[in-house]
């Protein structure tokens, strides 16, 4: 196998159908690869029945996608998935290999790092090259999200890091786009496991569609009472979108868990993103600064919030809502008539 630098993205699939993950990890690789010496993106996709799952990363961004396919691979396991991916990466020694931060990313990519004695950054948010250097520049919030830390590996490679689901748009499938798909055979012997899997079951107090969401609307502790967060379930159903909730809204217990956004909760990119009494703390951006819009109702005028928003009012959410929630039920009125 001949030696390839660049930039490499591990892809994740489930019972043969790509995780939409992968196609956000491709956007943050495509936009490195650009950036570092306009190099190829490499993707790895591991798995079993993954041939369609790898056209379409090729659609999505990738130069080449490395398959490792066998039916022993169609259930993630650490074990097996870190000796192999140990040996392809010796073999091919990229600068750079991202993952998502998924249970799968947050799993596998510390036992890699460990293997390959390389440094890796946890859970990023933001990644870019720095232009001198060339050095992958690694952000995530830390210091219990009080500040946002960048972080370097000058001296090992790969060059690894976790990144956030919803942390960045996929780019547009373009079916036209040519890419190599390359087969790697599969070493018997790096299959075994010592994980025997009994079973799959959804935890099903964790969903909730806020992550595929297109419209977000999000309250904080500035609605001051469980009654008037419960007009944004009605908002958002009427406007098609989902509700997001503060930490402090969800400790509140005027949302559930399943609708945190932030550090601790869940990250999400919708195209439009409202934060109504909501301050804007960095573990709140955290998990919405990436979305297409954003629009902030807020009483006090210096709140964080309004540095990251597109649209900024200025309101008194006992005043604001009512008369929103009017304003959308008259419009839907003169609609029905
Ligand atoms: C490790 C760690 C992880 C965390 N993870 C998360 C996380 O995932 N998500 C998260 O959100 N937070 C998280 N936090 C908490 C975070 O730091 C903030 O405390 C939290 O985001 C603040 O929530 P808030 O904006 O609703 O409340 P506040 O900061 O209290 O802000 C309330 C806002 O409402 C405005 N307001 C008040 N009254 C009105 C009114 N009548 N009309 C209009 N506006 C009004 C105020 O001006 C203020 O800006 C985390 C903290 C730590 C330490």
């Amino acid at each position: 196998m001949s030696r390839s630098s660049g930039v490499w993205v591990l892809g994740e699939q489930r019972n043969g159908t790509l995780h939409s993950v992968s196609h956000e990890l491709l956007a943050w690789g495509r936009s490195l690869a650009d950036d570092y010496s306009e190099s190829t993106l490499d993707c790895v996709l591991v798995g079993h029945g993954v041939r369609e799952g790898a056209e379409a990363l090729i659609h999505h961004g990738a130069d080449r996608v490395y398959c490792l396919d066998h039916p022993e691979l169609a259930i993630y396991r650490t074990d097996s998935y870190a000796a192999l991916l140990e040996a392809l990466l010796r073999d091919y020694d990229p600068d750079i290999l991202l993952a998502a931060a998924t249970t799968m990313g947050r799993t596998l990519l510390p036992v890699l790092a460990a293997r390959l004695h390389a440094g890796l950054t946890a859970d990023c948010t933001g990644l870019r090259i720095d232009p001198d250097s060339k050095l992958l520049l690694q952000t995530r919030p830390a210091i219990g999200g009080n500040v946002m830390a960048t972080i370097k590996t000058s001296y090992h490679r790969p060059q690894m890091a976790t990144v956030r689901p919803k942390s960045k748009r996929s780019l547009h499938a373009d079916p036209t786009r040519d890419g190599e798909i390359i087969s790697v055979p599969v070493d018997a012997s790096r299959l075994s496991s010592r994980v025997r899997r009994v079973g799959f079951a959804v935890d099903e107090t964790m969903g909730s569609p806020i992550q595929d969401a297109e419209l977000v609307i999000a309250g904080g502790r500035g609605l001051r009472t469980a009654k008037r967060f419960q007009t944004l379930f009605e908002i958002a159903e009427r406007l098609g979108g989902v509700v997001g909730a503060s930490r402090c809204a969800v400790d509140q217990g005027w949302a559930p868990y399943a609708h945190q956004v932030g550090l601790s909760g869940k990250s999400v990119s919708p195209a439009t993103y409202v934060a109504l009494g909501i301050s804007g703390s960095p573990n709140h951006l955290a998990g919405m600064s990436s979305s297409d819009r954003i629009i902030a109702v807020n009483s006090d005028p210096e709140a964080a919030i309004f540095q990251v928003a597109d649209v900024g009012i200025v309101a008194d959410l006992s005043e604001f809502l009512p008369s929103w929630l009017e304003r959308i039920q008259s419009l839907n009125g003169e609609r029905a008539s």
